[in-house]
């Protein structure tokens, strides 16, 4: 258990830190905020924060719309952490003074073609099986909601509680609150877990976390488009659309200040290469929702890499045989989402030692049989015959468009 320091201790600089955060983007970042305002002398090592997955990310948070099948225990996760959003936005924002882009309108899901809406009326079923807020919306009610969507567009529903943030605000944000609190940003890489000198070593380099632990985190390609309406107006639309058209599943999300992001390709590769046909894909799919995308001006196209595991679920706790490590990485697709309940579950996991129910399904001895020995670079002897936890309920993603 780690408890805060008096003020003079904490300002020895050369001190061994208490926790050291291998990785400053939002997952680091809000643990390091989290502990350091627990009194805890932190150190996060990145040599180019924010530089990873989010950089791209549309900051959807959207624990409904994405509660898929075969994923209750990460739906589970989502939820708790969308929950505790409105109240992290708004000590962030007190912490700092900045603006997230945390907006609260909701989600429209929409369905083009009768074969689309059939699919996500699918999935709308089993939302709403599970108890979650899924209104579905008649043709009418659509337009009366978003009115510059498609004429064509068949039907919809509306997940109310899905809100979104932009991670290209939130990421200083954190970084601020961060060092406010006290942390200390280290502008080098972490090349192996014995170069950090710290009481407990929080690991949270996205993709890095890999190579660094010999977990299976692997990189997941998606490339995303920003748009701006012509002549500095607003977008027509404020909801998050997330559609299905024409088997492509695509989501637009309108920023406050004006921007569109629309994404995303899910693919498994690991180069961030923008190629033409998914800008086609993305454009014809974006277009087809809502016409006067094809209006706007093309200001980026990027990609960028999820920390993707085999279950599409966070990897939160001690490294088997390593208490002193804890990795908080593997966010794949809901980073940005997961901040707040993975911030607060590894920061009361430091301080107390006690792991929170939460944490159970997420551990990671849960991928005992597929650590690849040679890969790591700490050792991972002893991880055969570990307590794994039951994930049989969850199925490896497919190559497709989210
Ligand atoms: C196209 C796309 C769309 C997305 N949309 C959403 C969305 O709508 N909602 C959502 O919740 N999530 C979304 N995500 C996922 C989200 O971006 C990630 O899950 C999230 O960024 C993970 O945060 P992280 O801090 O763990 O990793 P990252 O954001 O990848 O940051 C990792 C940091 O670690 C650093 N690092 C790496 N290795 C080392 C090392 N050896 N030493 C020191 N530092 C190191 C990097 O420089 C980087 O700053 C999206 C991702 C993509 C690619």
């Amino acid at each position: 258990m780690l408890t805060g320091r008096s003020p003079s201790t904490r300002s020895d600089d050369r001190a061994r830190p208490d926790v050291a955060v291998v990785g400053a983007g939002p997952i680091g970042l809000a643990i390091a905020w989290r502990c350091a305002a627990r009194g805890l002398r932190v150190e996060v090592h990145d040599p180019a924060s924010g530089s990873g997955a989010s950089a791209v990310a549309a900051g959807m948070l959207s624990p409904v719309a994405e509660a898929y099948f075969g994923e209750r225990q990460l739906t589970g996760l989502l939820l708790a952490s969308a929950a505790r959003w409105p109240a992290f936005a708004a000590e962030l924002t007190e912490a700092t003074g900045a603006e997230l882009g945390y907006r609260t309108e909701g989600t429209l899901m929409v369905g083009l073609t009768g074969d689309d809406l059939a699919e996500a009326r699918r999935l709308w079923a089993y939302q709403q099986g599970l108890g979650l807020p899924v209104t579905p919306l008649r043709p009418t009610e659509l337009r009366d909601r978003e009115p510059a969507l498609a004429p064509r567009v068949r039907g919809g529903a509306l997940a109310p509680t899905d809100h979104q943030v932009d991670p290209r605000l939130l990421v200083p944000a954190l970084r601020t609150a961060a060092r406010r609190a006290g942390a200390v940003l280290v502008p080098q890489p972490v090349r192996h877990l014995s170069e950090v000198d710290a009481r407990i070593t929080v690991v949270a380099a996205g993709c890095g976390a890999a190579a660094l632990t010999g977990l299976p985190v692997r990189p997941v390609k998606g490339q995303v488009l920003r748009l701006r309406a012509p002549d500095g107006v607003a977008p027509g639309f404020r909801h998050v659309i997330r559609g299905y058209a024409d088997g492509e599943h695509v989501y637009l999300v309108p920023r406050v200040d004006g921007e569109v992001v629309l994404g995303a390709t899910v693919e498994e590769r690991s180069d961030t290469t923008v190629t033409a046909g998914a800008v086609l894909r993305l454009l014809r799919a974006g277009v087809d929702l809502l016409p006067e995308l094809a209006e706007y001006d093309l200001v980026e196209a990027v990609a960028g890499l999820r920390p993707g595991t085999p279950d599409n679920a966070p990897i939160l706790g001690p490294l088997p045989g390593r208490p002193d490590v804890l990795a908080a990485t593997g966010h794949h697709r809901h980073g940005i989402v997961l901040t707040p309940v993975t911030a607060d579950l590894i920061a009361d996991r430091v301080t107390t030692g006690v792991p929170d129910p939460l944490l159970a399904p997420f551990r990671p001895d849960r991928f005992s049989s597929d650590f690849p020995e040679s890969t790591g670079a700490v050792g991972v002897g002893g991880l055969a015959g570990s307590g794994a936890v039951g994930v049989g309920d969850r199925t490896m993603e497919e190559d497709r468009w989210s």
